[in-house]
């Protein structure tokens, strides 16, 4: 994609901008064996998040959407491109620049336990970012953790607690609580509910959307359950083999979607009436590698509508024409 073209909300201030981004894995060479080429796990992938805004990264197992996102924070370094925020340029600081950047920048993981300190009781894991930022006095410290549990629905004992006496939607809000601890312009969420019970799911997607009201906090929203996507997102970027393949608005991309591999993936969202007949398209035959991705676009092998040109040119992240609302782009010769 032109990284001139922008994918934010139109209208609104730019937060996040990422230009050309790229995560390649080498895979190391085995004796006598002949080398093997990179994994492609991210390649070329530009888009922006506008402050107070909900961006999601949608697409199957394997697209790179998580990647993308860890790549934002450096906690997967990227092999190439721009991760710019508030203007700011992140991929060239160094370790201590970057933790101190890391205030503004907080992610909520798939599974609160795993990131959470079995040996610390909830509040002093809350309290942990407070402390290695600068709040020396404990008194503050004990009065933000209060305030941060009261924000996330948590009752003041339960800052005595350990995580494992936290039911899995209580260990959540506590993820999201330690985000919240440092006022942060953007949460990356990595699927920040898939492990969770649906009635909790509903819970913790309302609770972020009260919490991005009040506090203007813009949310970089991975996730493959199309249901709460549509729920929480302001747009929606969809990945297949490491590229964005279509961005738009949230009511654009689910009630007139472009791309063919978007309107396959949407297809198979359930319908709440039973009487409704069930338009679910299939898609064809396994995800290629992103060791070796396909020639031209890379959705040429399992697409419906494939011609001989997308075997040969990659078509690029472009602007529809002026049938579709401002910033609908989509990467297809024919759509
Ligand atoms: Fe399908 Fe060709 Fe469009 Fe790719 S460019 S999505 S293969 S029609």
């Amino acid at each position: 994609m032109n990284p001139s073209q922008s994918t934010a909300l139109p209208g609104s201030a730019t937060l996040l901008k990422v230009s050309s981004l790229r995560k390649h894995y080498t895979v190391p060479k085995r004796w006598l064996a002949p080398a093997r080429p990179p994994i492609q796990a991210v390649d070329d992938v530009s888009f922006e998040v506008a402050r107070g805004e909900t961006l999601s990264l949608v697409g199957e197992s394997g697209c790179g959407k998580t990647t993308t996102a860890k790549s934002v924070m450096r906690l997967i370094e990227p092999t190439s491109g721009s991760v710019q925020l508030d203007g700011e340029e992140l991929t060239t600081l160094g370790a201590e620049q970057m933790r101190l950047r890391r205030r503004d920048v907080q992610i909520i993981f798939q599974d609160p336990y795993a990131s959470l300190s079995p040996r610390l009781p909830a509040g002093e894991i809350v309290a942990e970012p407070l402390k290695n930022f600068g709040m020396s006095s404990a008194r503050e410290r004990r009065e933000r953790v209060d305030w941060l549990f009261g924000k996330v629905g948590l009752r003041p004992e339960a800052t005595r607690k350990y995580p494992h006496e936290f039911s899995g939607g209580q260990r959540q809000r506590l993820g999201i609580a330690r985000a919240l601890a440092l006022n942060p312009k953007l949460i990356v969420c990595d699927e920040p509910v898939s492990a969770l019970d649906v009635s909790v799911q509903a819970q913790v997607v309302n609770l972020l959307m009260d919490l991005q009201a009040e506090f203007g906090i813009a949310y970089l929203f991975v996730a493959h359950d199309l249901a709460v996507v549509r729920h929480i997102s302001h747009r929606v970027a969809v990945m297949y083999l490491g590229r964005i393949v279509e961005v738009a608005d949230r009511d654009t991309l689910f009630s007139a979607p472009r791309h063919p591999y978007t309107e396959i993936l949407l297809s198979a969202v359930p319908v709440p009436n039973p009487r409704t007949p069930s338009k679910r398209m299939l898609l064809q035959g396994d995800p290629p590698s992103p060791a070796n991705p396909p020639s031209g676009c890379r959705f040429h092998t399992r697409c419906p509508l494939a011609q001989p040109v997308c075997k040969t040119e990659a078509p690029a992240l472009s602007p529809r024409p002026s049938d579709s609302p401002a910033g609908h782009q989509v990467a297809c010769h024919f759509r």
